[in-house]
């Protein structure tokens, strides 16, 4: 039995407020399936013996414990709203455990925003504490070779933003995003899994739709999909049945192992 080259860990599914959503009574947010609790969306790449974090949410912390994460050698960020970065200062453990500075990567907007929001981590003063040991790193177009392995950058409209999401081997994790642009497009052919953002049915300024990620899947054509970044309005028993069988939601803890080649 071959062992899996590559597996991906989803740390969390859900929308920027997560799922229960504070305050909220609604058939969701009160539902027993574990599959409807959904902390902030990331992912967890882990191939040979390193580990590829894809942002640091408010929830970072708690996921990864839950998903008994020991290391992390490079962190790929999405973009830098809150429900995609705030968990930063939570990898210290992995700094005292491994050893060196854990290398960031990100658009040149996005690095801008995390060390302004993260000022004293980037900042030269001695501190009388300990806080996380980062090296950053811009990416624009080019892959970014991690251990082995090629991340392609993926530029996506987020609204009026720009973000990214990213291509590794026959997977790609597309976050956050209204809009795929057709060079983009070009970069997602022949995936065995494809990750995109499905917020909700109803529209939204700056999310995809279950019925607009629909349409992405079937011109992509990936040999499964997962929607992911789901607010409280999608139930999962309820919504997947509406889903042809090879197009899924994420699930916080769900596991995907790809056992080829993946370069
Ligand atoms: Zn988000
Ligand atoms: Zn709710
Ligand atoms: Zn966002």
């Amino acid at each position: 039995m071959s062992t899996p080259f590559l597996n991906i860990k989803v740390l969390g599914s859900g929308t920027s407020v997560g799922v229960p959503t504070i305050g909220c009574h609604c058939a969701v947010c009160s539902s027993n399936d574990p599959r409807d609790k959904r902390l902030r969306p990331s992912i967890y790449v882990q191939y040979g013996e390193h580990g590829v974090l894809i942002d640091s949410t408010p929830d970072f912390r708690q996921q990864a414990l839950r998903a008994n994460i020991e290391r992390i050698d490079a962190i790929l960020f999405t973009h830098s709203h809150a429900d995609h970065i705030m968990g930063l200062d939570d990898v210290r453990p992995f700094n005292f455990r491994q050893g060196g500075e854990i290398p960031i990567y990100g658009a040149a907007e996005h690095i801008d925003n995390i060390r302004r929001c993260f000022h004293y981590i980037f900042s030269n003063h001695k501190t009388e504490s300990s806080k996380p040991r980062l090296v950053t790193h811009v990416f624009d177009t080019a892959p970014i070779e991690l251990f082995g392995l090629a991340f392609v950058p993926v530029r996506l409209c987020h609204g009026r933003g720009t973000v990214h999401g990213f291509r590794f081997g026959s997977a790609a994790y597309l976050t956050d995003h209204s809009d795929i642009p057709e060079e983009s497009m070009t970069l997602l052919t022949g995936l065995d899994v494809l990750f995109l953002d499905a917020l909700r049915h109803r529209p939204h300024p700056t999310h995809s739709t279950v019925e607009r990620s629909l349409q992405s899947v079937e011109k992509l054509a990936p040999k499964r999909a997962f929607f992911t970044h789901i607010c409280h309005d999608l139930g999962h028993a309820n919504t997947e049945q509406l889903l042809p069988p090879h197009v899924r939601l994420a699930y916080d803890g769900l596991e995907i192992a790809l056992p080829e080649s993946v370069q």
